[in-house]
């Protein structure tokens, strides 16, 4: 077994192009190892500049996702802590952004006094103590690097590894290159691209223990025997990893092909045991399908992933396929609006800024008239307050003020501690806070417990001076921070099902430990959808 405190290294790079699902191929070995009985964790490096993914628009790389300690981090980080069920912390997504900032600052501090300060060796022996302070305590770390082998702005990360391979002990280091292999128009596989960027790997000193072939169908054998020629691994170190209806089967399918037997062995690490419970969860039969209308701005799925796996884990806790329907609340036409009404649940998701406000608006209104199954999210929790407090207290153009300064009833304001901050990374109200839940509620129902943790991210809330009134008016706030001031999840006691969180229930959510919210929302889309069909029938 591996030393304590000292983990075995296992570098995930991506060849030929962006996109290919190597954070997804990583999270999946990752898997594999914890099933086997090892202590896994995960780094991921994100060469960009940014300091972290916190000011970043969801277009560009998905949703920020939200770690514990309130780290704003790329989506893939949730991939790990839902693949591999651990907490991260901001130390394991590694940015461009973050290293030159500390060794700058050190440079000012004076700590390389005397030194020209350079790329080689400062900047790589900072990324290097990063991710080995990350490894720490556990047997296996998995360290994916963001881009394409090959990037400039890549490759003082790729120099930090190949110093690495050379620190560690052979059986402490791994290298694992997933590329793209394309298929022809006549349905040809062709490794030649997947040659090409070994051959970048080569030409930086780094050598692949393994290459995944990523493509349409499974590596045929001429594919691989070209592949581990060409790129020099043994043929049983070229692993196939076909596109899969379900991302949560990528470990089955690589288990099937013995990848994790094969790194295992590579790394001169014994099996543990053989947890079976991921292949349990992921394969169990689903009866039935209910469907869940997603009304946001970016239509555009990673921009929402945590929801949609939120979703999906709620699903498998029913036993229910869930089918998110996207609504685009920017434009919410006719056809849009139809989609909210011919579903089983809606969901209005986080997020900032004015664009789509109305339409959330409008469709959380139909969703509260019409005793349709509704979870808010953040912002979504934020229009649920102000369309009630519009159409049921009677506050006529009741707004947020993030959205309109000028509102005469801002039921929604910035949070007090907001009020002097100028930088806007990371400067929110961030990851884990308590949640205190009331007797006799559906959040206690739900929660089981009088008190949740979850993760934050916001700067507008409930403005108290209203919540009397709303209140009055037969809005329930059952979740409340632990100082009792601050407005967490509210209900409505006459709906079938009517939640809104202020915070993020879905990065806490997780195949076979599903978010308490969001059970509650597709168990009563099953429900409707189940009362759906009863109806049916009873006409036809
Ligand atoms: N824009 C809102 C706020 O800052 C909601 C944020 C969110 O949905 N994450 O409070």
């Amino acid at each position: 077994m591996p030393k304590e405190g000292s983990p075995k290294f296992v570098f995930v790079t991506g060849g030929v192009m962006s996109g290919l699902g190597k954070g997804i191929t990583a999270a999946s070995l990752g898997r594999l190892l914890k099933n086997a009985g090892l202590d896994v964790t995960a780094v991921k490096i994100d060469p960009y500049l940014n300091v972290d993914a916190g000011t970043m628009n969801p277009y560009e790389h998905g949703e920020v996702y939200v770690l514990k300690d309130g780290a704003e981090v790329d989506l893939d980080l949730g991939n790990y802590e839902r693949y591999l069920n651990i907490d991260m912390t901001s130390e394991h997504n590694v940015t461009t952004g973050k290293v030159y900032r500390s060794v700058i600052d050190r440079e000012r501090a004076g700590d390389y006094l005397g030194k020209t300060v350079q790329i080689i060796p400062h900047v790589t022996r900072e990324i290097k103590q990063r991710v080995r302070d990350c490894g720490e305590g556990n047997d296996v770390c998995i360290v994916e690097l963001g881009g394409t082998v090959g990037d400039i702005e890549g490759m003082p990360f790729l120099e930090a590894v190949r110093q690495m391979g050379n620190e560690q002990e052979d059986d402490d280091f791994m290298l694992i290159h997933v590329t793209l292999v394309p298929v022809t128009n006549n349905g040809e596989q062709k490794t030649k691209p997947t040659q090409h960027s070994v051959k970048s790997l080569r030409e930086i000193g780094l050598h692949p223990d393994v290459v995944v072939g990523r493509s349409d169908d499974p590596l045929e054998d001429e594919t691989r025997e070209k592949i581990s020629l060409f790129c020099d691994v043994p043929e049983d170190a070229v692993v196939s990893a076909p596109d899969v209806e379900d991302v949560y089967h990528v470990p089955l399918v690589l288990e099937d092909g013995g990848m994790d037997a094969y790194v295992m062995d590579e790394l001169g690490i014994e099996r543990q045991g053989r947890d079976t419970e991921w292949r349990d969860v992921v394969t169990q039969e689903q009866e039935g399908t209910v469907e869940v209308a997603l009304a946001g701005k970016y239509d555009f799925e990673d921009a929402y992933l945590s929801v949609y796996e939120a979703l999906k884990h709620a699903g498998l806790h029913h036993n229910v396929e869930v089918n998110v329907r996207w609504v685009e609340t920017d434009r919410m036409d006719e056809e849009d609006f139809e989609r909210i009404e011919s579903a089983d649940a809606l969901v209005v998701p986080g997020g900032f800024g004015e664009r789509g406000t109305e339409g959330k608006l409008r469709a959380v209104r139909y969703a509260r008239e019409n005793d349709v199954p509704f979870l808010g999210l953040c912002f979504g929790f934020q229009m649920a307050v102000i369309e009630y407090a519009r159409n049921v207290v009677g506050l006529e153009d009741a707004h947020s003020s993030e959205i309109d300064e000028g509102t005469p009833h801002p039921v929604i304001d910035l949070l007090p501690e907001q009020y002097d901050v100028e930088n806007l990374g990371g400067t929110m109200r961030l990851g884990d806070k308590e949640t205190v839940i009331d007797e006799g509620t559906l959040a206690r129902e739900l929660y089981g417990s009088e008190s949740a943790v979850e993760r934050h991210r916001h700067r507008f809330e409930v403005n108290p001076d209203y919540i009397d009134r709303i209140e009055d008016e037969g809005m329930v706030f059952s979740g409340t921070s632990t100082s009792g001031t601050r407005m967490e999840i509210l209900e409505l006691p006459d709906h079938p099902f009517f939640v809104g969180t202020q915070f993020h229930p879905e990065f806490r959510s997780r195949p076979g430990e599903p978010s308490p919210p969001f059970v509650g929302l597709v168990g009563a889309a099953l429900e409707e959808s189940e009362e759906d069909t009863v109806n049916v029938e009873e006409v036809a």
